[in-house]
């Protein structure tokens, strides 16, 4: 059983052919299909595809002109890339600290780290759970500061009704293979504000403008294009979201209930606030068991898992850099060393939920 697989499939994807044939290979008519499909979706203004989600992050900072100077505040316990899109910009990432209950980025530690240099806070969806939207952009009105959520894993995850990536100035979503929708590779921006919008989108595309026939290049843009391969196979998994949606909760659903009671064991907590998707199941372990040793004997029997995020601010990068030591943000720490991402994904059938479940519990 495989931390997760892609439920994408040949058949469903038949203008892979046509793009092939076509001989249009780069961004072209299925990326901006793509595109109206994701920003229809969640009731965005624009949606501007993109390399990665990574690079959509990049590019969202950017547009804020955001530089070196400013502080953008990150959770501290999150994918690497992250804060390294803060790096890229020259701007600091701070950390702040996570809610043990729900791991997304703690509002009060927010608070704390604002300073006269913060221009964003950058909330984490974690595992396609909605982060405190209500109390951030509060906070983020008080302080006049812009809000990108990093929706890397929480397409289609809503909080109060409302659909994240949607809830700050912009919203960047991931289509690696180990989230809800995948491309391969890929990701997108999304935003209301016609001035993010265009600049994102020359940006992607080396900084060029088109202007009375000539192309100008007003910027030192990338190469951040979303090619046609990518974007044909986005528009097959955009049919069946929500089909994925609903499955991802199904089984993470009767996995709950099957591994509750075991006293070792924290669950992931469920709000009716946040519509969590469950782009990833994670679990803490008590703190007296042995997470490496709970691992290999789940992989001995043909179960992979994997640990359920980093504390950035004790990776060698962040930690030389800006002199952190581990116990500096002690939630994240601790959540770095005891979470484990269970096996889910949709196509996932009642026997391998049911075994999962009964192997879980018989190696605890
Ligand atoms: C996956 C992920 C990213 C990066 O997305 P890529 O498409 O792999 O570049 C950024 N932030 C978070 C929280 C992620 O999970």
């Amino acid at each position: 059983m495989r931390i997760t697989y892609p439920d994408l499939y040949f058949d469903e994807v038949p203008d892979l052919k046509k793009v092939i044939d076509s001989g249009w290979l780069t961004k072209g008519p299925y990326v901006e299909e793509f595109e109206r499909m994701i920003k229809n979706y969640v009731g965005a203004k624009y949606a501007i595809a993109v390399s990665s989600g990574t690079a959509a992050l990049h590019l969202a900072l950017i547009s804020l002109n955001i530089s070196s100077g400013d502080e953008v505040i990150v959770p501290d316990f999150t994918f690497v890339a992250t804060a390294n899109a803060v790096e890229y910009t020259g701007a600091k990432p701070v950390f702040a600290d996570i809610d043990l209950k729900t791991l997304n980025i703690d509002v009060e530690d927010i608070k704390k780290k604002i300073t006269d240099k913060t221009k964003v806070i950058m909330p984490v969806h974690g595992f396609g759970q909605s982060a405190n939207m209500g109390e951030i952009r509060k906070i983020a009105k008080e302080h006049n500061l812009f809000i990108v959520e990093d929706a890397a894993c929480a397409l289609g995850a809503k909080y109060k009704g409302e659909f994240c990536g949607t809830m700050g100035d912009l919203g960047c979503f991931s289509f690696h293979p180990r989230k809800i929708l995948t491309t391969a590779e890929g990701g997108i921006v999304v935003t209301n504000n016609d001035e993010h919008a265009k600049l994102i989108e020359r940006l992607r595309d080396h900084g060029s403008i088109k202007k009375d026939g000539r192309v100008y290049f007003n910027h030192c843009g990338y190469n951040y294009r979303l090619s046609e391969l990518h974007a044909v196979l986005g528009i097959a998994q955009m049919k069946k979201l929500d089909d994925i949606i609903k499955k991802r909760q199904e089984a993470a659903r009767k996995l709950s209930t099957l591994l509750s009671g075991i006293e070792s064991l924290q669950l992931p907590e469920i709000d009716k606030d946040y519509q969590h998707i469950f782009q990833s199941y994670i679990v803490l372990l008590g703190e007296g068991i042995d997470r490496y040793e709970f691992m290999t004997n789940l992989k001995g029997k043909d179960i992979e898992t994997v640990v359920g995020n980093h504390s950035l601010h004790s990776q060698p990068f962040y930690k030389n850099k800006y002199g952190y030591k581990d116990s500096d943000i002690p939630n994240s720490f601790a959540a770095a060393e005891r979470s484990v991402a269970l096996p889910l994904y949709p196509q996932m059938t009642e026997e391998e939920i049911n075994l999962l479940a009964e192997t879980v519990r018989n190696t605890l």
